[in-house]
């Protein structure tokens, strides 16, 4: 890279493909990509293409980025806010020949590279929250920093057609415009103090995912990693089943190979818990404080 090329990838550029795919060295990740400006949402949007595509079409790898989401999604439909041009906002679609349950691998590979980008280029203290929330720890609280969202489409033996997984990431949210819900958020700007490049911290998520998912396509779980950067084991949680409204009090002592949070109760009974259809709460008995 020159110095004048090395001089754009450190400003924050706007994420048009022209300013991303110059510096891109992933092989596959990423070399469809489609940058929108404003965009509801770009799991949907890449749902709809994987649905209205040939076969095999878009690729596996495409990604949708965009600037602003007007209708930003979490788990169970909760929204997700961010301010125009201050995220990575983005979806990528893959097409694992997996069983559902070994889907989880891309959200706990997604999470890894996550944490391990956003340490490298900040040293901040980062971690994963289970099942699906990047945390960073600023003033002894970790705070939720961005959150992953991964949606499946399956054929009728049961094994994956399309995966799309959503990530949004706070980078340059000033800490006033930071979502004030009941979950504490930051972003890289608040936590770390400095504007962030945009290009260069996107770039080297993907090339970093892009290892980490080929590893799992060789038949490795990322569950060892995974787990070394989760903040949740060790901790009081109660686990709200929404579904059924079954509570479970206890304390999350492991996960198992396919993302499963295994939570012992006052009975030393274990039970595994399915991420998705359940919300942790940090303590076992106050209601008020849900730990997003
Ligand atoms: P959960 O932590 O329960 O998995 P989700 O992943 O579904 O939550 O994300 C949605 C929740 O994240 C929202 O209900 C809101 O509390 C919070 N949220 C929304 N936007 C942001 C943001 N930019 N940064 C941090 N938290 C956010």
């Amino acid at each position: 890279m020159g110095s004048r090329e090395a001089d754009c990838f450190m400003k924050n550029l706007p994420l048009k493909a022209s300013n991303i795919l110059p510096y891109l060295e992933t092989k596959w990740l990423g070399r469809a990509y489609y940058y929108l400006p404003e965009v509801g949402s770009t799991n949907n949007v890449l749902k709809e293409m994987a649905a209205s595509g040939k076969r095999d079409e878009p690729a596996t790898g495409t990604i949708v980025l965009t600037d602003y989401q007007s209708r930003g999604r979490g788990r169970l439909n909760r929204r997700w806010e961010a301010p125009p041009a201050t995220s990575l906002l983005f979806s990528i679609l893959f097409r694992p020949p997996w069983p559902a349950d070994r889907l989880n691998w891309l959200l706990m590979a997604a999470s890894v590279a996550v944490v391990e980008t956003v340490q490298r280029q900040t040293g901040l203290e980062t971690g994963i929250k289970w099942p699906n929330d990047i945390v960073i720890q600023v003033d002894g609280v970790w705070r939720k920093t961005a959150g992953l969202l991964l949606e499946g489409d399956f054929e009728e033996n049961g094994r994956c057609r399309t995966a799309v997984l959503g990530l949004g990431l706070n980078v340059n949210i000033p800490p006033d415009q930071l979502p004030t819900g009941s979950t504490p958020a930051t972003s890289l700007l608040a936590a770390y103090g400095q504007k962030i490049p945009r290009v260069s911290l996107f770039v080297d998520l993907l090339q970093r995912l892009e290892s980490l998912v080929e590893t799992a396509e060789q038949g490795q779980a990322p569950q060892g990693l995974w787990q070394t950067y989760l903040t949740t084991i060790g901790r009081p949680v109660q686990v709200t089943n929404q579904s059924s409204g079954q509570v479970i009090q206890g304390t999350a002592v492991a996960t198992n190979e396919w993302g499963q949070l295994v939570v012992r109760d006052e009975n030393e009974q274990t039970h595994t818990i399915l991420a998705g259809d359940v919300t942790l709460r940090s303590k076992p008995f106050d209601n008020s404080s849900e730990c997003r």
